[in-house]
């Protein structure tokens, strides 16, 4: 039996709405990264660290919302908050009070987040970011590192991989294109170089590194990054879509004590329901507000937005950043995740394959079958090494036999781990980890 026909074996369910599903959507999928081959997994509900698929299979979560669920699925006091919110409205086209507590709960926790807008997704929120930034400073360029994700709108589309001039994508304007630009992450004297040209409006980033950590990033560069624009009145904007909330109670900024001048938030922040904000200077955002005289038609930047800070995400939202400001589930969700780490790491060396595990406070990240050094203190990367990564073949198949051993990770290459999770939860996965690997070589994929 191969992996495949052991995924195909335990998932008939899933393969016959899979008919169904190519039918109705491109390659039968609403989201590029639930994409699998054969077909994907179809899930039928979903509690604390587990969910159920149409076969009846109970699988512990490691995407959790695609790093949204930080307390889990279903929680019962976000429940509770949404449940409570429905039956009074789901849409005002009105002030609330619940954006005010959801908008204050976000000052008092992101150290940069002197005034904030609520958007409906992370795209949104670094779309507007961006037009924040070049409105302010008066500059068209944006500055980005190769490999880092932004979501998918046109000045950030298509750019994950390395790019010579900047990201590109079918469908986007050469115009756009030409004003992104990308350099390798970690490189602050190309930032610098660049910046000195002095018509770069903003320098863009994943405060942990590409893809929320999967390359790390060495910390000396943010600090390097808040003098070189500062230097360049160039705007520093932290992508902390992923790691907002979870890197810690205030993120990337409140861990390591860098202050970018705007941070775009999403994912945790909206307790599960969609939502994203842009925060940060006062003097930035406060380019959308409504001023006397010929600056609304002339130099305010518009946001509407029919869902923006609508009753149900704040709801949600409110109750989530309720739960993270106390810091107590990070204390908590970090300690399983070096656990997993440590304990994935183990049955890598016990298989006697290349590979490693690594992470930071409560995501991980797996490269197999390449050699990489062992992460420092047995859970982050050494930074100054070769980038961690597996191939496409070595991934997709860690991704079905994972599955296979009732467990999801984000794309086959790691997870989140969860204020819900169980050492239980994290022991069944080292050793399904253990499991997949046997699998993989028999496939001959490792
Ligand atoms: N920025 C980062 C760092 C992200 O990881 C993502 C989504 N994974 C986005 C922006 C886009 O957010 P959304 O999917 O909510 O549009």
């Amino acid at each position: 039996m191969t992996i495949v026909d052991d995924y195909i074996r335990l998932h008939p369910a899933s393969a016959k709405l899979y008919e169904e599903s190519a039918r109705v959507f491109p390659s039968g999928v609403t989201h590029d990264i639930r994409y699998v081959t054969p077909f994907p997994i179809f899930v039928e509900r979903a509690s604390g660290s587990r969910k159920w698929d149409a076969d009846g299979n109970e699988i512990i979560d490691y995407v959790m919302g695609h790093g949204a669920l930080f307390m889990g699925h279903a929680h019962p006091t976000i429940t509770q908050a949404i449940v409570e919110q429905a039956p009074l409205g789901t849409h005002y086209g009105s002030n609330h009070r619940g954006e005010i507590e959801w908008g204050s709960l976000v000052k008092d926790l992101v150290p940069s987040a002197e005034e904030i807008r609520f958007t409906s997704s992370g795209t949104e929120a670094t779309l507007m970011a961006l037009r924040l930034a070049r409105a302010y400073a008066g500059r068209d360029k944006v500055l980005k590192f190769d490999h880092h994700f932004h979501g998918w709108h046109d000045y950030v589309a298509g750019g994950r991989a390395p790019e010579a001039e900047g990201p590109t994508s079918p469908g986007v304007p050469a115009a756009t294109t030409s004003n992104t630009v990308s350099v390798p992450q970690g490189d602050i004297q190309a930032v610098e170089e660049r910046l000195e040209q002095g018509d770069v409006a903003a320098v863009i980033l994943e405060p942990t590194g590409a893809s929320w950590g999967k390359l790390p990033l060495p910390r000396q560069f943010l600090a390097d990054l808040r003098v070189a624009c500062t230097h360049n009145n160039t705007v520093l904007i932290f992508d902390e879509v992923v790691t907002g909330f979870r890197v810690s109670p205030g993120g990337t900024q409140a861990r390591f004590g860098v202050i970018p001048d705007l941070t775009t938030l999403a994912k945790i922040l909206a307790g599960g329901m969609p939502g994203g904000a842009v925060c940060g200077k006062k003097e930035v955002v406060s380019l959308i507000e409504f001023r006397d005289g010929d600056w609304n038609a002339r130099n305010r930047i518009q946001h509407p937005g029919t869902f923006n800070a609508n009753p149900v995400s704040a709801a949600a939202g409110s109750e989530m950043l309720r739960l993270v400001r106390s810091g107590e589930h990070h204390t908590y969700a970090d300690g399983l995740n070096a656990r997993l780490v440590k304990g994935m790491n183990r049955a890598i060396g016990d298989a006697g394959i290349p590979g490693a595990v690594y992470g930071l406070a409560s995501y991980f990240h797996i490269t197999l079958g390449k050699e990489v050094p062992q992460p420092t203190g047995g859970v982050e990367w050494p930074v100054s090494t070769p980038p961690p990564g597996m191939t496409a073949p070595v991934q997709a198949g860690l991704k079905r036999a994972m599955l296979n051993h009732g467990i999801d990770l984000m794309g086959g290459a790691g997870g989140f781990v969860s204020g819900v999770h169980t050492a239980d939860d994290i022991d069944q996965t080292i050793a399904g980890l253990g499991s997949a690997i046997r699998a993989m070589q028999t496939d001959e994929v490792l």
